[in-house]
């Protein structure tokens, strides 16, 4: 096919002619689509059906004899740790398992760094201009925390192996740089997982700061859509190999895996930022939901019934990535309108558009009806500087909504393109 920019301004009329017609066409479908949402569709959360009656009346016993109905535990239940220690890549005496959202664990832990500080801080950090590094494109909900509590926010790019970690290495010689948001496998949005070599040079950094932390959101660490399950190292092990033990804060959920506003957040670290988090737990609850903590190791019992749950779950979501790929490669493949990444696994694909064309494809698909994630959306404080970047969320609408919604994307994709080109 040939490219947009190597056409004749005969020809490109002709084109824009043409795909305006099949927007035109599409439009006059008057469909109703929806790719925002990065959530399991129904099917995906049936699988998890079978919790619903679980634990069951009569077997409330955890390990030791722990009454798993009454208050306590503020670390999890040992049984419970120890089925997502592989997952989380820590020690299960290094995880804690809090309630149903990681995000909210997240969120606990910057107010507690900004009103106490961590362990290796000299002040809390809101007294002085705490900033982090942002890597872009990136997960919204992590830069709406740090706009909500008052931290500077940093873009860095994403290179198709995690940040450019050139420029992190540089801009943690700023004290005032506290933290960077990491989500190591699968990315929300991109789909890249971090290489080795990235994860090593962010254990090892030199940062000015004492008390910089990873926040490192495993958010997808089962999350595969391929036969090629992607791995990343274990993080704490690196951090403390080079001399910085405290250095990561891990996140984690199964509201990706079983259910969502029902599921199990956890938080490991090292042994001492443990014991710092657990410090501050103690004054926010007597104890989590060890209930769920029970239901969840009834249901998926060990890490093999983990990986085998979320073989069926990809076995409904891979179809949708499938289809999606397949449509913006026949449409868009060669007119040099869009380049995205083929994930291996995650809730999203990102399509990078033609520089400066974001906004006019979200309001041309609106017009077309179909809903996108605001452009803007993956950069903090929804500036994306080039305005081309677009996260699509192919989980949740139904594999037929996914191919209509992916022909439509591709026609406002590519009538963007040109008229962008054409000026
Ligand atoms: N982290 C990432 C990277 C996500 O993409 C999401 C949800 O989309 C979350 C965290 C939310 O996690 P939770 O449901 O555990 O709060």
């Amino acid at each position: 096919m040939t490219t947009l920019t190597s056409m004749d301004s005969e020809t490109l009329r002709s084109r824009h002619d043409a795909v305006r017609a099949e927007y035109e066409a599409f439009k006059a479908r008057g469909l109703k689509l929806d790719m925002t949402r990065g959530k399991p569709s129904p099917e995906q959360l049936d699988l998890s059906n079978a919790m619903l009656t679980l634990p069951g009346n009569g077997d409330y016993f955890a390990e030791g004899n722990v009454d798993a109905r009454n208050y306590g535990g503020l670390n999890g239940l040992p049984e419970t740790r120890r089925l997502f220690s592989q997952m989380i890549q820590a020690p299960a005496d290094q995880i804690v398992v809090g309630d149903n959202s990681s995000l909210a664990l997240m969120h606990g832990t910057i107010v507690s760094a900004l009103l106490k500080g961590v362990p290796d801080s000299n002040a809390p950090w809101s007294e002085g201009a705490p900033t982090f590094l942002c890597p872009v494109p990136g997960y919204d909900r992590h830069f709406a925390i740090c706009e909500e509590l008052g931290i500077r926010m940093i873009p860095v790019p994403m290179t198709g192996e995690g940040p450019d970690m050139d420029m992190v290495e540089r801009l943690v010689e700023d004290h005032a740089v506290k933290g960077i948001w990491c989500v190591p496998k699968y990315s929300n949005p991109s789909g890249e997982t971090y290489s080795l070599e990235t994860s090593r040079r962010l254990a090892a950094m030199k940062t000015a700061a004492p008390d910089f932390r990873i926040f490192w959101d495993n958010a997808y660490s089962v999350h595969h859509l391929t036969k090629d399950h992607h791995t990343i190292p274990d993080i704490l092990a690196l951090c403390a190999e080079a001399g910085n033990p405290n250095r990561a804060f891990i996140f984690a959920s199964t509201s990706k895996v079983t259910l969502p506003g029902a599921g199990l957040a956890f938080f490991a670290s090292s042994p001492e930022n443990v014991r710092w988090y657990l410090e501050r737990a103690f004054f926010r609850t007597i104890g989590p939901d060890k209930l769920n903590q029970l239901r969840h190791v009834r249901f998926l019992k060990d890490h093999a019934g983990l990986e085998a749950h979320m073989e069926k779950q990809a076995q409904i979501v891979a179809p949708k990535f499938e289809a999606l790929l397949q449509i913006l490669e026949a449409k868009l493949g060669g007119t040099g309108a869009a380049e995205w990444l083929r994930p291996a696994g995650g809730y999203f694909v990102t399509l990078n558009a033609v520089e400066g064309t974001a906004k006019r494809i979200v309001s041309l698909a609106k017009e077309a009806g179909i809903a996108l994630t605001p452009a803007g959306a993956t950069s903090p404080y929804g500036q994306d500087q080039h305005d081309r970047t677009l996260r699509l969320a192919p989980t949740f609408p139904s594999l037929s909504d996914v191919k209509a919604a992916a022909e439509g994307i591709a026609i406002c994709t590519l009538l963007a393109a040109i008229e962008k080109q054409a000026g």
